[in-house]
């Protein structure tokens, strides 16, 4: 069976071509996140897989940050308004710690992406049209202006105007891109009127301009030899970027254009993702919650086109749960249909961050993220939250009869980078009923008598043996059945003398993750 990204660089592979680039490219107007950077995951899986094929490949991602700021970006003060329409390269960094707005945003990204396994090289559309990397598309381009008009009129309602020319200067009074016409050119000269009211001329070589969308799309197809390109649906309706920039690059520039492969928008608990708005998810915040395959696992468990919705609060919870269950079944420790186990470990294998031959031949160590959401409550530190774990039949058979500083390295490190993401995750997205705080003292609490006398015969139970969080459920049960107490009530009898609160965790494992002589003496209500 073959994964979406396995069939696209199967294809690919057929192609009569000397190289394979594999381009992917983010316009760099806020912080990059998980919607916008799909396509660097998915160009990076493609540009690999094609390697795997035996093929000369390479991964690239070009900052799109000769591109004109349109929205301010979350978080940054309206002040930023009078950027508006300027290039992104030319806006200062918001906080005076890189050396300009791109970077500032762009950094983040890429610094995270080699956890991913990404590997790229990286271009800037600002560095390409100062060196003069364009020029020669450029005088092109000019030179065929009213064959790309009429490529572009194919799909417009009200036709462009006779003079309009595919090019946008950047106005040397005001600074803008986007309130500029060029209306001549002759030589390397552009004529250009501004909004601002400015009247001039510039020469293509200095690099103070930039190809009309569409058009630089296709130049930069041919300029880098790209194969394939992952990009947003946005670009892919019928008429959109994708169609008319593949006319032009074989009409105009004679490249044939790249394999497409669109993808849909994820969103953030229900809303589109805007970076405007501050709703938006970055791979670095993902990072802090979850291990980078988890996010792989996200984007390639489903067909690019299918729409995905991300919540970090609860459901996240039911994710890592799905994910560990998928590793389970790539290590055949959990069963599946037959043709879900086939499809289940392609998608597990692409969702790792090394080669195939380089995943681990026995399952890591896997604590269950929701349960340590319990134990990392509880537990002060890493031993302890070992501990709670072994008390509550957690630990899979390997490590059960072995002391933490036993464990090996692969194991221990899986261990603490989870206790690191739960952590946050407590911290950032938990919802308030998942939180709580073993209390030192005794808080003052009402109970109802048979409450009491539930708790003292927990109490004694916990004092003769020990159990397994099976055994002290029934156990449990049974005592309040014999009480004729209420499952809630008696349950909340334990909530509120360890936290105060009247809900908490699964009540048996929840006990069992705590200290038995405390909670002795607390059942029996001593100071
Ligand atoms: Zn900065
Ligand atoms: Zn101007």
């Amino acid at each position: 069976m073959k994964h979406w990204t396995e069939r696209i660089a199967s294809e690919l592979a057929n192609w009569d071509v000397d190289q394979h680039v594999v381009a992917s490219g983010t316009s760099i107007s806020g912080s990059i996140h998980i919607g916008n950077s799909c396509d660097v995951f998915i160009a990076n899986a493609v540009g690999k897989l094609l390697k795997k094929l035996g093929k000369d490949s390479k991964t690239i991602w070009i900052a799109d940050d000769h591109d004109p700021l349109r929205k301010v970006p979350y978080p940054l003060p309206e002040s930023y308004e009078k950027y508006l329409g300027i290039p992104y390269s030319q806006i200062p960094c918001p906080e005076g710690c890189c050396e300009n707005f791109v970077e500032h945003f762009q950094k983040p990204f890429l610094e995270t992406l080699p956890a991913f396994g990404i590997e790229l090289e990286t271009y800037s559309g600002f560095k390409m049209y100062h060196e003069g990397v364009y020029n020669d598309y450029i005088r092109e381009s000019l030179e065929k202006t009213p064959r790309i008009r009429e490529i572009f009129n194919q799909y417009r309602e009200h036709p462009l105007k006779e003079d309009w020319i595919p090019y946008n200067p950047i106005c040397s009074e005001c600074g803008r891109v986007n309130t500029t016409t060029a209306y001549d050119y002759q030589g390397d000269t552009v004529f250009y009127r501004c909004q601002c009211g400015f009247e001039g001329e510039m020469d293509i070589k200095s690099g103070n301009g930039k190809l009309t969308w569409r058009v630089e799309w296709a130049a930069r197809w041919k300029i880098f030899g790209v194969t394939c390109e992952p990009f947003g649906k946005d670009h892919a309706a019928s008429g959109g970027s994708y169609d008319v920039s593949k006319i032009i690059s074989q009409d105009i520039f004679e490249y044939p254009a790249p394999y497409p492969v669109p993808y849909e928008w994820i969103t953030l608990k229900g809303d589109a993702m805007s970076k405007s708005q501050g709703v938006f998810f970055t791979p670095g915040q993902w990072l802090e919650i979850g291990a980078p395959e988890t996010l792989n696992y996200f984007i390639f468990r489903s067909k690019p086109m299918k729409h995905k919705d991300f919540n970090p609060t609860m459901p996240f919870l039911d994710f890592i749960d799905q994910y560990d269950r998928v590793e389970r079944i790539y290590y055949d420790q959990e069963e599946a249909s037959e043709k879900e186990t086939a499809k289940l470990k392609k998608i597990y294998e692409i969702s790792q961050t090394v080669d195939v031959d380089s995943i681990p031949d026995n399952m890591p160590f896997q604590p269950s993220y929701r349960f340590m959401t319990v134990a990392c409550q509880i537990g002060g530190n890493e031993e302890e939250i070992f501990e709670i774990l072994r008390r509550n039949s957690q630990l899979p058979e390997r490590l059960n009869h072995k002391e933490w500083m036993e464990m090996d390295g692969d194991d221990r490190e899986r261990f603490i980078k989870r206790i690191v993401q739960v952590k946050n995750w407590l911290n950032l997205y938990a919802p308030k009923f998942v939180k709580f705080e073993v209390q030192t003292d005794l808080p003052q609490v009402e109970l109802t008598d048979p409450q009491r006398e539930f708790l003292l015969k927990v109490a004694d139970l916990l004092e003769n043996r020990d159990f397994t969080p099976e055994e002290l459920h029934e156990e449990m049960y049974q005592i309040l059945n014999e009480l004729s107490l209420k499952p809630q009530k008696a349950f909340q009898a334990i909530y509120k003398t360890i936290i105060g609160k009247k809900q908490g965790p699964r009540a048996a494992s929840f006990v069992l993750s705590l200290d038995k002589d405390f909670l002795i003496k607390r059942f029996r209500l001593e100071d």
